[in-house]
Order: C-alpha cells, then sequence, then structure tokens
C-alpha cells in the first residue's frame, strides 16, 4: 500500500478517521460547515492514491453540476489528472449518462431527447387537449405535478390507478399519466424524473446490466444526502448492494426539498438499511463566526425533530449580526447597496465576497434596478436560463429532430416556427393520423401526400421533410456541427423571419441565437468525441446554479435553495417578513414551517464573517404597496448576537406622521448607517392586529409616541 499521502494532514481528527475508512457503509451526519463536502473530496483523493480503486471505479453525486465540477478540480490538485475519469456529478446527469449506454434494453435509443419541465408540461397539455379537456380548467402544470410525484414514488400508472382514485382528479391524472408515459416512449423521450426512474426499471429488469454497474462502482459517495427523495435513495442501493462501500454525508437540519419529495428519512434510515455503518461526527465549523453560529442555533432548535450533533468554532466571536428595518423594497435595496459599497471601501471586500440570498426569485428585480443605478456589478443566479429561451429551445428542437425525428413534441414545436404555411387545422389533422396508426407524427410527414391534406400544407410539409432529411444527411457524412446548424438556420428560414422582424425583441433573440452558435462551437473544438447527441444532452442538464462563477468580480444574487453548500465572506438575508421568508401558502397548500426553518438555517450558516437581515415594513404586491409583518424568525434568533437599525426613510416617514418637518439632508447622507433605535426583538406592528387596514401604527419608541392606542389617526401614505 502506497504511503499516506500528505494531504491528509489538512484534515482534523474526525474528518481523518472518515477519510481513512475503508471498507463497508459510512454514514456521516453533521453541521453546516463542518467539512461534509471537504471530506467527501478527500476521501475520493485519498481511495485512489491508496490503490482502493480506479478514478473509473468511483461514484461521486453531488446536488449540482457545479459541486461536482469544484469537487473534481479540488481533487485533481490534490492528486493529478487521474481525476478526470472520476464518474462525477447530479443523479441527473450520471444517470442519463449511463441510460444513454443502456438505452435500448428498455426501449429506448441512445438518442433519446431529454425533456425539460416547459417540454414535459407541452406533451401533457396536448394529451389533455386530445382527450378532449380544456387545459385552461385541467391545468397542465398540476397534472405534471402529479404524475412527477408518483414517479418519484416510483407509483406506475396501473398502480396509480388501482389505489388512488379518490377524486375527478385522481382520475384524470391516472388516464393522462398512462398516455403520457407512452407517449414518451413513443417520443424516444425521457423527463427529468425519467432519468432517476428508468435506470431502477432498467436495473430490475435486467440483473446483468445491474450486476455490470454494481462490480464498476466499488465506491459510492453522495454529498446533500438529506435531500436525496425515494427514488435515488433506491437506485444507490441497488448500486451498492454488492460493494456496501456507502459513504453519505448530509445535515438533517438543511433539508429543504421535501415539496420536491427528498425525504429526510434516507438520512435517519440509514442505520437501519446497513445494520454494520460506521457513524462519524464532524463537529469543528471551519466556516463561520461564534455570533453566526450562535444565530443558526438559536433558530434551529425551535425545530421538533433533530439529530442530535455538536456544532462549534475555533473562530472568533465577529460582528454583530444587524438587522436592516426598511420602509418598503427600494428602501432595502438601497441600503444593501450602501453597505456592500462600505464594506468594500472600508475593510478591502471585492464584489464577489457579497452574497444577497432571497426566499423567491422575483425579489431580484428591485435589487436589480438599484444595483445597476449604483454601478455595483452583480451576477444573478437563477431565473429563465439561457437555454430555456423560446429561440434558442426553438434551435435546439431543431437540432433534436435531426437524431431523434420521432419527437413529436419538439416536431409540433418547430413544424410551423418560422410561418410555413403549416395550419393548426392541417396539423391536428396529422396528429390524428398518426394516433390512428400509432405512429410518430414525422412518419405521418414523410408520406402526408397519403393524408389527405389541404394542398399547400402537404407542399410546405415535403420541403420541411426534405431540409430535415438534407440536414440529417450532412450530419451523417460527418459535416461539422456547427455548419449543420447554420445551415439548419438558414434553410429554415429561422434567421431570416428574426431579421425581417426587425424590432428589438428579434434583434436580441438574434443575439441569442448566434450565442448558442458560440456554444456549439466551443462544444465542437472541447470535446474528443462532439456528437450532437452529447450536446443536447449536457445542454439539457444545464442548471440555475451552474451559472454561478466563483471568479465573477460581481455581487451574488441568488435564492437560499440555490445557495446550498456554498459560502460567502458577507450574506444578506432579505426580505424576512411573514408570508415571505416563511413563504405565504399558494394554492391552499400548508406552509410548512419547519421547512421554512430549515431553510432560515441554511442560509444563515452560508456567511462566513458578516451577516445581516433585512426585512421591509411595506412591499409592492400586485401593482399595490402592502403593510408587511417582519418574519417570526427574527424573534427567535438568540437576542445578543443581533441588533436593529432602523433606516432613514422610516425616520422620515415617521416624521411626516408626526407632523414635524423633514430634514431633507438626512437621507442623502445617510448611509443607512442610523443608530439603533429600538429593542429589536420587539414587534414592529401588534401582532393581534394583522389586518393590513389596519390604522394604528406601532412605532417602536413608546416614548415619542404620542397616540394612544385605539385612537383614530389620519397618515399620509396610509389615510385614515
Ligand atoms: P455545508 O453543510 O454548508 O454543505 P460542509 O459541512 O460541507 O458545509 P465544507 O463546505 O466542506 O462544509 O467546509 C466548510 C469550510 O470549511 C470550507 O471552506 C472548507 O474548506 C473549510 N474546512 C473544512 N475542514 C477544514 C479543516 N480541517 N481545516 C481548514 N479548513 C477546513
Ligand atoms: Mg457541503
Amino acid at each position: 500500500m502506497p504511503k499516506e499521502p500528505d494531504f491528509i494532514h489538512d484534515l482534523n481528527k474526525q474528518q481523518k478517521r472518515a477519510v481513512r475508512h475503508s471498507e463497508g457503509p459510512l454514514l456521516i451526519v453533521a453541521g453546516a460547515g463542518s467539512g461534509k463536502t471537504r471530506v467527501l473530496t478527500y476521501r475520493i483523493a485519498y481511495l485512489i492514491q491508496q490503490q482502493k480503486a480506479a478514478p473509473n471505479e468511483i461514484l461521486a453525486l453531488t446536488f449540482t453540476n457545479k459541486a461536482a465540477r469544484e469537487m473534481k478540480q479540488r481533487i485533481q490538485q490534490l492528486i493529478g489528472d487521474q481525476a478526470k475519469k472520476l464518474w462525477m456529478g447530479t443523479f441527473h446527469s450520471v444517470f442519463s449518462k449511463i441510460l444513454r449506454y443502456e438505452a435500448e434494453r428498455i426501449g429506448f435509443t441512445s438518442d433519446y431527447s431529454i425533456y425539460d419541465m416547459d417540454d414535459a408540461k407541452n406533451a401533457i397539455k396536448q394529451i389533455l387537449k386530445e382527450q378532449g379537456y380544456d387545459p385552461k380548467e385541467v391545468k397542465p402544470r398540476i397534472i405534471q405535478r402529479r404524475i412527477s410525484d408518483a414517479k418519484n414514488e416510483l407509483i406506475k400508472p396501473d398502480h396509480y390507478n388501482q389505489k388512488f382514485v379518490h377524486s375527478t382528479l385522481d382520475d384524470i391524472t391516472a388516464k393522462i399519466y398512462g398516455i403520457y408515459v407512452e407517449r414518451l416512449k413513443q417520443n424516444n423521450a425521457m423527463d427529468f424524473d425519467d432519468l432517476l426512474i428508468k435506470p431502477i426499471e432498467l436495473f430490475d429488469e435486467h440483473e446483468d446490466v445491474l450486476e455490470k454497474y454494481q462490480d464498476r462502482f466499488k465506491y459510492i459517495l453522495i454529498d446533500e444526502y438529506q435531500d436525496t427523495n425515494h427514488a435515488q435513495y433506491k437506485v444507490t442501493n441497488m448500486l451498492a448492494n454488492k460493494y456496501k462501500n456507502l459513504c453519505v454525508v448530509g445535515d438533517d437540519a438543511q433539508s429543504i426539498y421535501s415539496f420536491r419529495g427528498a425525504d429526510i428519512r434516507n438520512i435517519l434510515d440509514f442505520k437501519n438499511d446497513y445494520e454494520e455503518a460506521v457513524k462519524i461526527p464532524l463537529e469543528q465549523n471551519y466556516r463561520s463566526t461564534k455570533a453566526i453560529l450562535k444565530a443558526a442555533d438559536s433558530i434551529i432548535k425551535n425545530n421538533s425533530q433533530q439529530l442530535d450533533k455538536t456544532l462549534w468554532t475555533d473562530n472568533g466571536m465577529g460582528e454583530t449580526i444587524t438587522v436592516l428595518d426598511n420602509y418598503d423594497e427600494r428602501d432595502e435595496a438601497n441600503r444593501v447597496a450602501d453597505y456592500i459599497r462600505d464594506l468594500k471601501a472600508r475593510k478591502g471586500y471585492d464584489y464577489s465576497d457579497f452574497a444577497i440570498l432571497y426566499r423567491t426569485n422575483y425579489q431580484s428585480r428591485v435589487f436589480e434596478e438599484t444595483f445597476r443605478r449604483k454601478g455595483i456589478t452583480y451576477q444573478l443566479v437563477g431565473g429563465l436560463s439561457f437555454y430555456q429561451r423560446k429561440e434558442v429551445k426553438d434551435v435546439l428542437a431543431y437540432l433534436t429532430l435531426l437524431i431523434n425525428p420521432d419527437d413529436d413534441t419538439n416536431l409540433m414545436r418547430i413544424i410551423n416556427e418560422p410561418s410555413r404555411g403549416i395550419g393548426n387545422k392541417s396539423l391536428s389533422d396529422l396528429m390524428a393520423k398518426a394516433r390512428e396508426s400509432n405512429q410518430s407524427l414525422w412518419r405521418i410527414l414523410e408520406n402526408v401526400e397519403e393524408a389527405d391534406v389541404y394542398k399547400p400544407a402537404e407542399n410546405s410539409v415535403k420541403e420541411f421533410v426534405a431540409m430535415i432529411n438534407e440536414l440529417k444527411q450532412d450530419l451523417a457524412s460527418g459535416k461539422k456541427l456547427i455548419n449543420v446548424t447554420k445551415k439548419l438556420l438558414e434553410r429554415s428560414g429561422y434567421m431570416k423571419a428574426l431579421v425581417e422582424e426587425n424590432t428589438p425583441k428579434a434583434m436580441t433573440r438574434r443575439e441569442n441565437i448566434l450565442e448558442l452558435e458560440n456554444a456549439i462551437s466551443y462544444f465542437e473544438k472541447n470535446n474528443n468525441n462532439p456528437t450532437l447527441s452529447a450536446f443536447l444532452q449536457e445542454i439539457s442538464l444545464i442548471t440555475d446554479t451552474d451559472k454561478y462563477d466563483e471568479e465573477k468580480p460581481a455581487v451574488t444574487m441568488m435564492t437560499v435553495h440555490a445557495a446550498k453548500g456554498l459560502e460567502f465572506p458577507v450574506v444578506f438575508v432579505v426580505g424576512l417578513e411573514e408570508e415571505l421568508f416563511p413563504v405565504g401558502s399558494r394554492n391552499n397548500e400548508e406552509v410548512n414551517i419547519e421547512e421554512e426553518r430549515r431553510l432560515f438555517y441554511v442560509a444563515i450558516t452560508r456567511a462566513e464573517e458578516q451577516l445581516f437581515f433585512s426585512h421591509c415594513r411595506s412591499r409592492y404586491k400586485y401593482g399595490e404597496e402592502q403593510r408587511k409583518l417582519r418574519s417570526r424568525f427574527l424573534d427567535e434568533v438568540s437576542s445578543d448576537v443581533v441588533r436593529t437599525e432602523t433606516g432613514s426613510s422610516i425616520k422620515q416617514d415617521k416624521e411626516r406622521f408626526l407632523g414635524k418637518k423633514n430634514n431633507k439632508d438626512k437621507s442623502s447622507s445617510n448611509n443607512g448607517n442610523t443608530k439603533v433605535e429600538y429593542d429589536w426583538k420587539k414587534p414592529l406592528y401588534n401582532k393581534n392586529n394583522r389586518s393590513s387596514n389596519n390604522t394604528q401604527i406601532h412605532y417602536d419608541n413608546p416614548d415619542e409616541d404620542p397616540f394612544q392606542v385605539g385612537a383614530k389617526v389620519e397618515h399620509d401614505v396610509f389615510g385614515p
């Protein structure tokens, strides 16, 4: 056995034990910032260095592609280029690769399409229409959600029918689910959920395939195990069954995806499933100051169920956490911006040291506007990703057809885009023919003269088929991908239509398509075997968080969900208001407060040195200003590590309210660094009076308040 590597000394005692652990299941449940991800990384490097396994015999599963990339880079630094051969990625990317190798075993081809949420929704919508449902009444999104839940619970369509038929919606779901599964198979397509459940089918039905991969993966490691769902749990158990070298790390307090079926029990049950499992705690946090950890601890204590864990740090107490009490969302964004500038100037931080974390994506808008105005560079993670833009998806749909013409959903998307005179009527006739004869739409198009459609449409179809066939030919004869794409854009008339439209929007679309061409060129230059199939697969699995670039000198804005596993020197958790964080109920679904609290815990524990909370007293919603109550979570934070700063706008408003003269200089010179004004723990508004029409305004310094509770008053902004 080779001598132990020097890098083992980068670890503390508990971490070393976890890294050196050789055979059998290993469970690490530990708090945020205790080095779980670091242990996984080092363990992989160690296993290779100690020749326990070759790199391609190790499977490491992460929550984002970006996490996988970073882990790989780090391992490369530790042991060199052999790290490139590791099987490392998200569940989706690793299993889509395995499915590509084995697709034929379960009736797909290796060029199968991957449907994102949007494609899947379109397919469901189409089926609903065919079955005579009005998609306005039976919402495709809701059916999609129900089908997805069933899939992740490994409930098959016929089973859904037997067991779960209670309501009309259940009936409809069962019916659509069955057709949807069939349709996807006909289209040679899989949705995101299939990438997790098809491997289970594959392994269940083909023992030899299962054995092959069981043999292959001598060691399996999973990060963020608390957020795996039932299907993920099952497939890894199947794979680990031979060697039982399964190492999982996670933190039950950071489980934040139960809405997507993540099952915290997976972590709780690990010991039952693997009785011989070794459990190693990690107790030292290297990330955060004492103040930040204390805040985190005081929050999570309020949840009822927690695994026992200790977390301590050698780091100093650090700065007190500041609560920014703001007038509204503009005030909030301004003050955060001013703080960032101030800290950058005074303490030498870079923009990339800051993160703004919020509960929902739309909150970024006001921050973006403000930061642009103030000249602060930022990067937004999330929102509509490049590859989800209409024009990009259109071009990708064309490309998909070149390798998978049976994919009706993508074919429908572009057959008349740009318009080539194949109208809805002709199209639905053709589609009906396809359904009748149980063929794909493409097969019908190929023999359109037999289909008896409107003559001009027939001619257009013929031209379309000829074009696609010619491009297929080009591809088959080894023409470069980028050239095929360029030809496609020209021959289809897609670019021409945009140029003719000549609106600013069309110009942006054109630029996006040029950017897509760049992506294709880049892919072609940087891959040994740059097939169209591989390209399409790679980009269909790009997620929001992958866009985040650590090196970019910019403030990061993202949702708390996207921030999982990351760390930043200075963090602002904004919008800490009731019905925002914790989130308000949607579709009357009950809000899972414990999960919201774990989410808040995740947010807090991203911070290394300095942490800010912020909330607004009013916020625009549906075009109207609404009063907001500060989040209950703020009242749970241990009071000795926080202080509150009330914004100048609130003071001005108060002065207006009190009829005092407004001091104009104040707002411009004040960087939000107002002195602490009141006991921060005290609620801003009387909690018994939550109605937003209530005219009693409770300012927090009772000495300044000339009104009796219950007095009727007239307010400049809020009226009587
Ligand atoms: P999370 O729960 O947020 O995913 P984690 O437990 O995965 O956190 P890591 O991200 O692995 O924690 O580690 C947190 C930080 O502490 C990282 O910057 C890491 O490099 C550092 N760190 C971990 N262990 C050590 C150590 N022994 N010595 C020095 N730094 C360490
Ligand atoms: Mg981690």
